[in-house]
């Protein structure tokens, strides 16, 4: 019997004759950068837990702490750089513009890969998207990559006053006091102070308790319902799971499909439809094997393609 698990030849065979591919990706294609990812054991910011911290109820409660830990992630976000994962889905949509990409995570290192944004949805929002806090305004700032983002968000980033030592995160130190910041020291939204009523701006992110953006999850309904999708591709996160479990059964319903997952950790039914097949391991170690037919040799990351920059 053929082997379902990191069998290259075999995958290669199906990516041949694949025209629509739906990617979903998940924390898993970041984590190879570097990023921490808040989630499970050991999900903890400081002593707070970040799922405690990512609600419109603690943003309500003390927005500047709250602010402090998405400055904090927006810091750390800016100062990696995008994985051979990244750059391997970016490359895959420049070619073939029947590709789809949903991600989960917040952190702008697809869109820095140079994946089209006209081919990637990110689900979760992003660290570098703000907006108005007041259900009543609905602005919005798409790509906000200031660091610091106000003078008092800026302990999130700066080095230590002596420039011989290392530059620190005094934020990731529980041992240096958290600084308790006043509403009127934050990011404040343009357009509510125009007409004179002062609202927070907050990070562009869905929290816990929210809903997804509506029009972005009809336009990935309408681009399901289009036509068949020959492959659906999981990164870094289980096609056991919600949202890719969802998706993955959608694609099916609308004919032949094969759910490829790329993750550390494989379990059997990730390859219980007849033509799926799984990868064990980081994004950043097997995609670029396996779309070298279509997408050619990736680059090494941050070799010779512009990252980190806009
Ligand atoms: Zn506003």
């Amino acid at each position: 019997m053929t082997s379902r698990l990191n069998n290259l030849a075999l995958f290669h065979q199906k990516l041949a004759s694949a025209n629509r591919i739906l990617a979903i990706c998940g924390a898993g294609l970041s984590a190879a950068s570097g990023l921490p990812t808040f989630r499970g054991a050991g999900g903890l910011w400081r002593n707070y837990e970040a799922t405690d911290l990512a609600t419109p109820e603690a943003f309500a409660e003390d927005p500047g702490l709250v602010w402090l830990f998405y400055a904090y992630r927006r810091h750390m976000a800016l100062q990696v750089q995008p994985n051979a994962g990244h750059y391997a889905l970016a490359e895959l949509a420049k070619k073939n513009p029947n590709v789809l990409c949903l991600t989960q995570n917040v952190d702008n290192l697809s869109p820095r890969a140079g994946h089209p944004p006209s081919q990637l949805r990110t689900l979760h929002g992003s660290l570098f998207t703000l907006k108005c806090s007041s259900p009543r305004c609905d602005y919005v700032d798409p790509n906000n990559t200031a660091d610091p983002l106000c003078p008092a968000l800026a302990p999130a980033s700066v080095n230590p006053p002596d420039p011989s030592q290392p530059a620190k995160i005094p934020l990731l130190d529980p041992s240096h006091p958290l600084p308790a910041i006043p509403p009127s020291s934050l990011p404040q939204c343009p357009r509510c102070q125009e007409s004179g009523k002062s609202s927070l701006l907050r990070p562009g992110v869905v929290w816990f308790g929210e809903s997804l953006d509506s029009n972005m999850l009809e336009e990935v309904d309408e681009w399901i319902d289009q036509a068949p999708i020959d492959m659906v591709l999981v990164v870094g996160t289980s096609s056991v799971v919600w949202p890719a479990a969802g998706y993955a059964e959608r694609a099916r319903t609308k004919g032949v499909t094969s759910v490829v997952t790329v993750n550390k950790e494989v379990e059997k039914r990730m390859w219980r439809g007849r033509e799926d097949l799984a990868f064990q391991g980081g994004a950043e170690e097997w995609l670029g094997r396996m779309l070298e037919p279509v997408i050619g040799r990736v680059p090494e990351a941050g070799a010779d393609v512009e990252g980190g920059t806009e």
